[in-house]
C-alpha cells in the first residue's frame, strides 16, 4: 500500500493555565452561530469547560464523536491530587449526559477544529493561553482505489446487507 501524507491537528490544554472564565466556549458557539456571530450560547459550544471552584477543577473538554448508548463501566481519574468526576474527561456526545448536543435539536456537536481558519477560534480567545495550537503531517495508508464492481457491490452491502447480498448473488449463481 503507498503512503500518503495526512495532517493532525492538535490542541494542546493546559489545565493548570484554564481560570473556568469560558471564553472559549462563548466565541466556539459564536462562530458557529448561523448566520455567524448573531448569538451566543455556551449550550451549543463545542467545547466545554467542567468547572468545580471548591477542587480547583477546570477542565476543557471537546466534543468529540457521538455514541448512541452510554459505557456499561466508567473511569475516575486523579491528576495532580484533584479527583475528576466519571465521564468529565469523556468527549462523546452521549444520552447519560445533557453535553454537546444543540440544545432545540438534540442532534450531536461535534468539534470540526474550526476548519477553514489558520488557528482555531478557541485557542485565539484564550487569553491565559490554556489552549496552544499545534500541527504536524504523519504517513497514512492509503486505501486501494476501488473500481467500479467493488464500488457497486460497497454501496449494495451498505444499503441491504452483507448475508443479503451474499444469498442473493448464491440464488442467481445457481440459476446461471
Ligand atoms: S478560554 Fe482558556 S482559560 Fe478561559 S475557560 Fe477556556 S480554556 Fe479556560
Ligand atoms: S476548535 Fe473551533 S469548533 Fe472546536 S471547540 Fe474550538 S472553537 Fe469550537
Amino acid at each position: 500500500m503507498s503512503k500518503a501524507k495526512k495532517k493532525v491537528k492538535v490542541i494542546k490544554i493546559d489545565v493548570d493555565k484554564c481560570n473556568g472564565c469560558r471564553a472559549c466556549e462563548l466565541i466556539c458557539s459564536s462562530f458557529h452561530a448561523s448566520p455567524k456571530y448573531s448569538s451566543n450560547n455556551p449550550e451549543r459550544s463545542r467545547v466545554r469547560v467542567i468547572r468545580d471552584p471548591l477542587k480547583d477543577i477546570y477542565l476543557p473538554v471537546y466534543a468529540g464523536e457521538y455514541t448512541p448508548a452510554e459505557c456499561a463501566g466508567r473511569n475516575k481519574y486523579v491528576l495532580d491530587g484533584r479527583e475528576y468526576s466519571e465521564c468529565d474527561t469523556c468527549r462523546a456526545s452521549c444520552p447519560s449526559r445533557d453535553l454537546f448536543k444543540e440544545p432545540d435539536s438534540g442532534l450531536p456537536l461535534k468539534c470540526d477544529m474550526c476548519d477553514g481558519e489558520d488557528e482555531p477560534m478557541c485557542v485565539k480567545w484564550c487569553l491565559s493561553k490554556a489552549l496552544t495550537y499545534e500541527e504536524y503531517e504523519e504517513d497514512r495508508e492509503e486505501e486501494p482505489k476501488l473500481g467500479e464492481m467493488e464500488i457497486g457491490l460497497e454501496s449494495l452491502v451498505n444499503r441491504h446487507g452483507l448475508q443479503k447480498v451474499m444469498d442473493t448473488i448464491a440464488r442467481l449463481s445457481k440459476k446461471g
